[in-house]
């Protein structure tokens, strides 16, 4: 059966009370939406645990929005890749554009810490993607093979089995202009086609989300694209009312 990939980043969103409310409803839910998608929750690090916990019975992964290049040591405010596996994080986003942009994260530094979350036996969330003015000189192709080719670089070839890419494209991100679904297929085809050419993965093997300004009215359409396995999703990820309508969406289509 094909799975759809569904990644809910709550960025630096919730407390103690939105998660209860969240999962004390998600709940009645569960059986019916979350067969076919493998659903993941990315809620700010100082809640994985209590996520966890809650998602305990339940068919849906828990994720972390960020990780250290540091196992362990003298490295204040950090969380390292043991830490999360430690307390059963399975998804690690990483190179999300907003830690690109706000904390100066190089594609260097991305590569280091994809290095670290596969030898740990994670599973990277590996989040590539232009900007606007990118978009707008036609450069979206270069910026994409800049992001992947570091990580072969650090890491030679074989390296994009088992891992999620996350095509997200600046511009769209919290913006409510989310890209076109055709567009989208067109460039998670292009990912597919580099990746295949660097690394021995049988393509059907590279996952690639969209994410960029998806709710539950725009989300068919990228659903139906056949190289869009997955979602990320900001905003509509907050509220669980809209977080099952397009989960049920995805369900009903896959
Ligand atoms: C994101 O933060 O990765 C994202 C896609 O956000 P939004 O869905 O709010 O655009």
């Amino acid at each position: 059966m094909k799975k759809f990939f569904i990644t809910a980043n709550w960025k630096l969103n919730g407390n103690i009370k939105m998660i209860s409310s969240f999962f004390e409803r998600l709940k009645l839910y569960s059986s019916v939406f979350l067969e076919k998608n493998i659903v993941i929750i990315a809620p700010p690090t100082i809640y994985l645990e209590r996520v966890y916990k809650n998602i305990k019975n339940m068919n849906i992964f828990l994720g972390a929005q960020n990780v250290d290049i540091n196992l362990q040591g003298a490295f204040t405010g950090e969380t390292s890749a043991l830490m999360l596996q430690d307390i059963g994080v399975k998804y690690v986003i990483i190179g999300h554009s907003e830690r690109r942009l706000l904390h100066h994260e190089t594609n260097d530094l991305i590569s280091k810490k994809f290095h670290l979350i596969k030898e740990l036996n994670l599973i990277p969330i590996l989040c590539i993607g232009e900007t606007e003015r990118d978009k707008k000189n036609g450069q979206t192709q270069k910026i994409i093979k800049a992001q992947l080719n570091c990580i072969f670089k650090k890491l030679g070839k074989s390296v994009f089995n088992n891992t999620i890419i996350a095509y997200e494209p600046i511009w769209a991100i919290g913006t409510g202009l989310s890209a076109d679904p055709k567009d989208v297929q067109l460039i998670h085809q292009f990912i597919k086609n580099y990746i295949k050419k660097h690394d021995k993965i049988n393509t059907n093997d590279i996952l690639v989300q969209y994410g960029g300004s998806i709710n539950h009215t725009n989300v068919k359409k990228f659903i139906e694209q056949p190289d869009i396995n997955g979602l990320l999703i900001g905003n509509s990820s907050l509220s669980l009312q809209e977080f099952l309508k397009i989960i049920k969406i995805a369900h009903d289509i896959i």
